[in-house]
């Protein structure tokens, strides 16, 4: 029988990852990726022998297969995935592709904001918990990799509404969706709806084994909850009602109750992450901890000692009585939001860059509030001036990580905070937001 040909569209971590899985299990790969494939996973690619081309994506090699697996960088409005989808040839996600290969339970986490910590947060208390458990999905090492290599019994998958458009048959054992809050909204006709509706495909396939958390706080996520058909047991967490089967606060308590004969109560002192936004973070985390059954005691060492996260108001420095703050993966509105929020001091904000058609009436208040400057980072940040003009006295740009905090130095005095919270894609000057934040904390580092 002839092999059964698979094509991989984008040669990232998943993409070839999802190649190393195809290989093994003896499909006929071939990889194509529309910019230059990284050395090193062109390096992959040869030692393994796997078909691959790069700068182009060659029609007639790709039509051809019996199924597509692409990036969730890849948006369908590409031409090539129109034209698979004229023909009717699927299109899957990595994470869809590997699942079928592994009988590991998954722990799929999902929102608009929070993802990363909360799945560190959960893989952390997990391992420390003795579990044997991965960490993949948007963060680390490719599931599809993982699973042809290692035999894990659990995974936490940090899973983006781009996989989750591709995904059909995929199931979560427990499935968690932090928030929704308006990101990517060019992927989805400029419709919150749309976006909502992606976002939820996290309980599709469900059980009523299965394990649903949620945030009871979101607004909406409870709109969309009402027209979304839930098998699961659901598990809502909030900081402003008494939730029964799940997690609230009360006070400066967190209160888990998912498992009647072992409640949770513990102060949010003891977090080691801080801030409003990790108050949800650790309810999602911890509910997923009794889910599973871990004793208490692991629990709230492991949300004791995890280490702050880079990127997400990392604390920097401490410079003639200032602090600097890196929280260059705040992309949206929403998260700087949070960032603002956790701060007690005045403010020089630096943000801009890639405006992914935001609207920043949300910051308005905590502006006014606390922020004593603006230091625009990026070629274009119009927008930004327009927005808040009125409400802050100094806005000025610059087009260096250096720059910024050259001129946020000048502005601050003893007692503020220099607070690196873009709400904004990072492309127009950085290679992501990792290097962005990079380049902050060298400039930091130099002062
Ligand atoms: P994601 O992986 O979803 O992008 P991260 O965990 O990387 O989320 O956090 C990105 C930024 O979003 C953080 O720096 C913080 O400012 C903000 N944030 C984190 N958790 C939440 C939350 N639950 N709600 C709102 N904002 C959050």
């Amino acid at each position: 029988m002839e092999k059964q040909r698979i094509v991989i569209l984008g040669a990232g971590e998943s993409g070839v990852g999802a190649a190393i899985l195809a290989q093994k299990q003896g499909f006929d790969v071939f990889v194509s990726d529309f910019g230059a494939i990284a050395e090193r996973y062109k390096e992959t690619l040869v030692e393994l022998n796997i078909a691959f081309e790069e700068k182009q994506h060659t029609v007639a090699s790709i039509i051809n297969a019996n199924e597509v697996i692409k990036s969730p960088g890849i948006a369908d409005s590409v031409a090539i995935i129109r034209e698979l989808k004229k023909k009717n040839i699927p299109v899957i996600s990595e994470i869809e592709f590997a699942k079928r290969y592994t009988t590991a339970k998954t722990i799929c986490i999902t929102g608009s904001n929070g993802k990363t910590t909360t799945t560190m947060l959960t893989y952390h208390i997990l391992k420390k918990a003795g579990l044997n458990v991965g960490l993949a999905g948007n963060i680390g090492h490719s599931f599809a990799a993982q699973v042809a290599t290692e035999s894990f019994d659990w995974y936490v998958l940090e899973i983006s509404s781009f996989m989750l458009d591709d995904m059909y048959e995929f199931r979560a054992d427990i499935a968690v969706l932090l928030n929704i809050t308006p990101d990517h909204l060019d992927r989805y006709d400029y419709k919150m709806t749309n976006y909502a509706a992606s976002k939820m495909r996290i309980v599709q396939n469900q059980r009523p084994e299965d394990h649903f958390i949620f945030c009871a706080d979101d607004d909406e996520t409870l709109k969309v909850l009402k027209s979304t058909k839930v098998n699961s047991q659901k598990c809502p967490f909030s900081i402003r009602k008494k939730i029964e089967g799940g997690a609230y606060l009360e006070g400066n308590n967190i209160h888990i109750n998912v498992n009647p004969k072992d409640n949770l109560t513990m102060s949010i002192s003891e977090l080691a992450l801080q801030g409003k936004h990790n108050i949800y973070n650790s309810m999602a985390s911890g509910i997923v901890a009794k889910v599973l059954d871990i004793r208490n005691a692991t629990i709230r060492e492991s949300m004791g000692d995890i280490k702050n996260i880079e990127h997400r108001l990392e604390h920097v420095a401490k410079i003639s009585g200032v602090d600097y703050i890196n929280d260059s993966k705040a992309t949206n509105v929403n998260s700087t939001w949070y960032a603002l929020e956790s701060v007690n001091t005045d403010v020089i904000l630096i943000m801009g860059g890639v405006d992914k058609g935001n609207d920043y009436d949300m910051l308005k208040d905590l502006v006014k509030q606390k922020v004593k400057a603006i230091v625009c980072l990026g070629k274009n940040n119009k927008r930004i001036h327009e927005a808040f003009e009125d409400d802050v006295e100094v806005i000025v740009n610059t087009f260096s990580a250096h720059e910024a905090v050259q001129v946020a130095y000048h502005l601050a005095t003893k007692g503020n905070t220099v607070l690196l919270s873009p709400a904004c894609a990072s492309f127009d000057l950085f290679k992501n937001y990792e290097d962005r934040g990079n380049q902050f904390k060298m400039a930091v580092k130099e002062l």
